[in-house]
């Protein structure tokens, strides 16, 4: 048989692609879970990045009646959209993700973003959806813990870095709960998490220049041990970072996201600094 023809066979359930990240959900419990953190409410427009095979998909159909998926892998597609027929109406998107303008998709009613993500696109994936962040009401993500630590983490933290702050200056970012490798087939090899993003109102966000603020954090995280007076020595003296009212002598570990909106706007007010020089702020963000 074909692979197209196999993926039509009844009941046909595709090896896991290591290459797309899959891990698929088959714990009830977890899978309730993540159901009951999303909640959806009539009128609600939910749309899942990777189904997979439904695991996550199905149950929200069950719940909600309707829903939107955006799967890359083709072998995916026919057992998906026969499989939804039990279930609700099911729209798939076959595409990657990175590709999906969730800004048209929405047309001006706002999508709700659920997924248990391949882990090897995380990043990228999140950032994707912030360039978007107007036209989503909130996300729930299954990703690596480590990564949800890094999202959430606040000043102080260990772990509270670039992640945290690129994040979190858009973003309202909670941990929900953890999640054991046994859960997924195959296991990944880290433990799992499901964190909650709801995007800033605009005007609270209060970002000058975004490329700018980019490029301010990565600098001052760059070397994490070094003072922001030595840290951010590419882009202003310690005098800009005094007038901004932060401390020159603190390092950036210590330095509330506000205060990193707050630089970044002062430099773009009154300082010449070029913006981020096309280092996607996705890269390296820890
Ligand atoms: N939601 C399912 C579950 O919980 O069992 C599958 C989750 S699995 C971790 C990640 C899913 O994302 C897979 O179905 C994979 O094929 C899909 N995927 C990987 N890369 C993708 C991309 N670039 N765009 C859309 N989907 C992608």
């Amino acid at each position: 048989m074909t692979g197209t023809a196999k993926s039509h066979a009844k009941g046909f359930k595709p090896e896991a692609k290591k290459h797309l990240g899959q891990h698929f959900l088959h714990d009830q419990g977890i899978i309730s879970m993540i159901v009951q953190a999303v909640d959806p409410k009539p009128g609600d427009r939910l749309v899942e990045i990777g189904p997979g095979q439904g695991a996550i998909t199905f149950p929200l159909l069950d719940r909600h009646g309707e829903l939107t998926v955006i799967e890359f892998d083709r072998d995916l597609i026919f057992p998906l959209s026969e499989g939804a027929r039990a279930h609700g109406t099911l729209e798939v998107i076959h595409r990657d993700v990175l590709t999906v303008d969730f800004s048209a998709l929405a047309n001006e009613s706002p999508i709700r973003l659920v997924g248990n993500l391949p882990y090897n696109l995380s990043s990228p994936i999140l950032f994707h959806a912030l360039d978007h962040a107007g036209s989503i009401v909130d996300m729930h993500f299954m990703l690596q813990k480590e990564v949800v630590d890094r999202m959430a983490a606040g000043p102080g933290s260990k772990v509270y870095g670039r992640l945290s702050v690129m994040l979190q200056a858009y973003c309202q970012v909670i941990a929900l709960f953890d999640v054991p490798p046994g859960a997924f087939r195959p296991p990944p090899k880290v433990d799992s998490a499901v964190v909650r993003m709801i995007p800033h109102p605009p005007q609270k966000i209060g970002i000058d220049d975004r490329a700018l603020f980019a490029r301010v954090v990565r600098d001052a995280f760059g070397q994490r041990r070094k003072t922001l007076r030595n840290a951010l020595s590419r882009i202003c003296e310690g005098t800009a970072i005094e007038a901004a009212g932060l401390r020159p002598d603190a390092r950036a570990e210590q330095i509330e996201v506000a205060d990193f909106v707050a630089l970044a706007n002062w430099l773009k007010a009154n300082a010449q600094v070029e913006a981020d020089t096309g280092e996607d702020a996705a890269d390296n963000t820890d």
